[in-house]
């Protein structure tokens, strides 16, 4: 009987993906260990668009990733947006025209195979938080997470020649209402194409400004 129970707490006993001795979501250590003394700027191989992202791919920053990208740890992934709202350098004021915040969503296959589409969960988390810190303000400017890309070809970045993920995935653009301020959303940055694709498709629909925020960057 006993053996049953503590059996039950394995299983449902969460702990942080990145020391994996306190219970629950990413701890405040790990936390602080993940987002290190600066901001990871990321260079893009070509154009002219660059973005900020939490860490480097590192070792530590790829545990906690993948746990929350592909271990199911869904609440891992809403602290790790929580993390991207704090570099994202301003909310929007009054008088601007409202951010919209989206995401380079995941293949299908790979939305499939986990149950989520891990940049989805993050968009909407940095969605929440930002309207939180806009209310925090007294700015009434409520800011919408909205699914702005779809991908044509549906072939995962994962396993891909580093050529082909140059080449970026097939995105197209989804949105109907012209964006002005665009906030960006990816997990892991490789080589940039996708983000540099879902950007230009954005500046093209008539995005004026651009903040492309991620997690990690390959160094
Ligand atoms: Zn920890």
């Amino acid at each position: 009987m006993s053996e049953a129970i503590a059996t039950v707490v394995v299983v449902f006993t969460k702990q942080c993906p990145g020391c994996r001795t306190v219970r629950g979501s990413l701890c405040q250590s790990c936390r602080i260990r993940l987002v290190g003394d600066s901001q990871v700027f990321i260079g893009f191989d070509a154009g002219p668009v660059s973005g900020t992202a939490l860490a480097y791919y590192d070792d530590f920053a790829q545990r906690v990733i993948l746990a929350a990208k592909n271990g199911g740890r869904t609440d891992v992934l809403r602290d790790l947006g929580i993390l991207l709202t704090d570099i994202l350098f301003t909310p929007s004021r009054s008088g601007e025209h409202p951010a919209v915040v989206s995401w380079i969503p995941a293949s299908r296959s790979g939305r499939r195979a986990r149950g989520y589409d891990p940049g989805r969960l993050l968009a909407r988390s940095v969605g929440r938080e930002l309207n939180h810190m806009h209310l925090e303000v007294g700015v009434d400017l409520p800011v919408k997470v909205r699914p702005l890309f779809t991908r044509g070809g549906g072939c995962r970045q994962t396993g891909r020649s580093r050529r082909q993920r140059l080449d970026g995935p097939d995105l197209r653009w989804l949105g109907s209402d012209p964006i002005a301020r665009l906030i960006l959303v990816d997990d892991v940055v490789t080589t940039g194409s996708s983000m540099r694709s879902a950007v230009s498709l954005a500046v093209r629909h008539g995005a004026v400004s651009v903040d492309a925020v991620a997690l990690a960057s390959v160094r």
